[in-house]
């Protein structure tokens, strides 16, 4: 059995956009090769990591001008013919949708196969609570939130800043998963980052508290996972390992892993991070089948 890496923003060939290749090369300063790989190159790529298969992130952003609703369907078309590799994360962008269309692309990107769905509270400008009452009421969010829970899709929740220009760091505090955690409690949350770097000990503590709340660990550097997370042992059975690649600075998704796997925990703590955790989560997209 490989391992899972259950957070890439891996593009290819086939799905590229214009808009999409100048944010990598600008924002990620992600060399272009990696950007233009087919889907076929990229599964040999996997294959030689012992990655059995990775999420791959196609949630919209209008802030940040790289993708709308519509992505999360071609990455699942370009991908389809690797079922088992890949598992598609969609999403919506509740501050930018009727409740109509937010329930039509829900339903539409469900059908398709989306194995789960991504907030980006900075890249969104939206607080992951924003559905409270006393937080604006969107009711947008609470159907995201509610279709999720009745379709068994975890959710994805950035903490942590971003550095990307347009990014709203503001967005990024873990304190306001607390509200989802408590208000849809069969949900299952992925705190993506773990709030890092300035919000680890509120992010780590919520994982601890509440027990849908889980730790996803992308780009961390595994070398420094440790620095920032010392008690991670503590929280193995709810920690799920992922690259963040070809973002910022990781540009070799196999590297990433072994550094991730060298990190002086117990072996039965790595494989539980980097291989178990994710496959009770995150299902690829053959899951349809
Ligand atoms: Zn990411």
């Amino acid at each position: 059995m490989g391992y899972v890496d259950a957070h890439t923003h891996a593009v290819f060939k086939e799905t590229i956009t214009e808009e999409i290749l100048n944010f990598a090369l600008n924002e990620w300063h992600t060399p272009r090769e990696l950007l233009l790989m087919s889907v076929r190159e990229f599964v040999k790529v996997l294959d030689d990591a012992e990655i059995d298969y990775i999420g791959v992130m196609a949630y919209p952003s209008r802030k940040l001008g790289i993708a709308k609703e519509d992505y999360a369907l071609r990455v699942i078309s370009a991908v389809k013919d690797y079922a088992d590799r890949f598992a598609v994360i969609g999403g919506v962008e509740a501050n930018e949708l009727s409740i109509e269309e937010t329930r039509y692309w829900l339903e539409r990107q469900y059908e398709a196969g989306i194995s789960a769905i991504k907030i980006h509270p900075p890249h969104m400008w939206l607080k992951p609570n924003a559905y409270r009452p006393e937080e604006g009421g969107l009711k947008q969010l609470e159907l995201v939130y509610q279709f999720a829970e009745d379709h068994g899709l975890p959710v994805y929740i950035h903490t942590g800043t971003s550095a990307f220009s347009r990014a709203r760091n503001k967005y990024g505090d873990p304190i306001f998963v607390d509200d989802v955690a408590v208000d849809f409690p069969r949900l299952v949350i992925l705190m993506s980052h773990l709030g890092r770097p300035n919000w680890v000990s509120t992010a780590f503590q919520l994982v601890r508290i509440r027990r849908n709340i889980y730790a996803e660990l992308s780009s961390i550097p595994p070398r420094r996972l440790l620095e920032y997370i010392p008690r991670l042992s503590e929280i193995s059975d709810k920690a799920i390992y992922g690259s963040d690649y070809p973002g910022p600075g990781v540009y070799d998704i196999k590297a990433n892993l072994m550094e991730f796997l060298k990190i002086p925990i117990s072996r039965e703590d790595l494989v539980k991070i980097a291989s178990e955790n994710p496959r009770k989560i995150l299902k690829p997209l053959s899951r349809n089948r």
